[in-house]
């Protein structure tokens, strides 16, 4: 199946690398016309030419905003009032102990990986609605129910967007457009290659081999046992983006190598 994007616009939220870029990419591929975000100037810049490279003729903008203060999405919504397609991608994560994470991380954690996606999605959303035509998506995390004592914060977030995309959905029943929430297992993105290879290194193990024990150790539920690529992750956004996903909705998709052990 291949899809047609050509008459759509599409904004990825936090997209100058990893599962963003990729999501970013894979709507350029279709043909969208795709505005890609990050915090840094020179990065969003850098993300722009790497697109045009890999896709020769790929209509792609560019806005350094930080979405996690509300200047940053004033400043988005002036630079593109409207688009068709929105993917909430941004998230921040790191590991921390429940007990050391103090309430101006909870907030942090919360305006970046929540409220981000309520504000962009409360504007975007809108304008799909008065087109009869739309396609929201947010990126959640099996870490709503993983690592636990580690990404506590973290996992709260995404648990919140899974309540959250439901929400939306049932808000905009019957008018043409649709709420998804994916949900990735583990990612070899940039940044978390370069965080294995370090523990890698700590232990003087080759990548190959650190990681099919990591799999095998402590991820056994895996049944791929490797990660997922930031490709196949957008794989099924740029399918849930298309209007071939038109009849699902509210829905929460795993795209994570079947680590939840669920026959839903
Ligand atoms: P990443 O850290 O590799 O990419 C971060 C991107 O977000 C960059 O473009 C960066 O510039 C941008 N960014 C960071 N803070 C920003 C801000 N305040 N405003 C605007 N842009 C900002 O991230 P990733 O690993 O690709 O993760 C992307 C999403 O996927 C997150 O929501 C994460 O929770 C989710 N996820 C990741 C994995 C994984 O294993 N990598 C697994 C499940 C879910």
């Amino acid at each position: 199946m291949r899809f047609d994007l050509s008459d759509k616009k599409a904004i990825v939220s936090g997209s100058t690398a990893g599962i963003g870029y990729a999501i970013a990419k894979g709507l350029a591929k279709c043909g969208a016309h795709v505005l890609i975000n990050g915090r840094d100037e020179h990065r969003v810049d850098e993300a722009i030419v790497q697109m045009r490279k890999e896709i020769p003729g790929a209509r792609v903008d560019g806005l350094a905003a930080d979405l996690s203060r509300l200047e940053g999405i004033e400043k988005m919504k002036s630079f593109w009032p409207e688009a068709d397609i929105l993917v909430n991608n941004l998230g921040i994560y790191e590991p921390r102990n429940f007990f050391e994470i103090d309430d101006d991380e909870w907030e942090r954690f919360f305006q970046t990986n929540v409220m981000t996606a309520v504000r962009l999605t409360r504007h975007y959303a809108k304008g799909m609605v008065d087109r009869g035509w739309g396609r929201v998506t947010f990126n959640a995390s099996v870490t709503g129910g993983f690592f636990p004592g580690e990404m506590v914060h973290y996992g709260a977030t995404k648990a919140a967007l899974l309540g959250l995309s439901r929400g939306v959905a049932e808000s905009v029943a019957g008018t043409g457009v649709t709420v998804n929430a994916f949900i990735p297992g583990p990612t070899k993105t940039e940044k978390t290659k370069a965080h294995i290879m370090n523990m890698a290194e700590q232990v003087g193990k080759p990548l190959h081999q650190f990681e099919k024990e990591m799999f095998q150790q402590q991820l056994p539920s895996s049944l791929i046992q490797r990660f997922c690529t930031s490709e196949e992750v957008a794989n099924l956004v740029v399918f849930l983006s298309s209007n071939e996903a038109g009849a699902i909705t509210g829905a929460a998709l795993h795209v994570d190598g079947g680590i939840i052990r669920s026959i839903l």
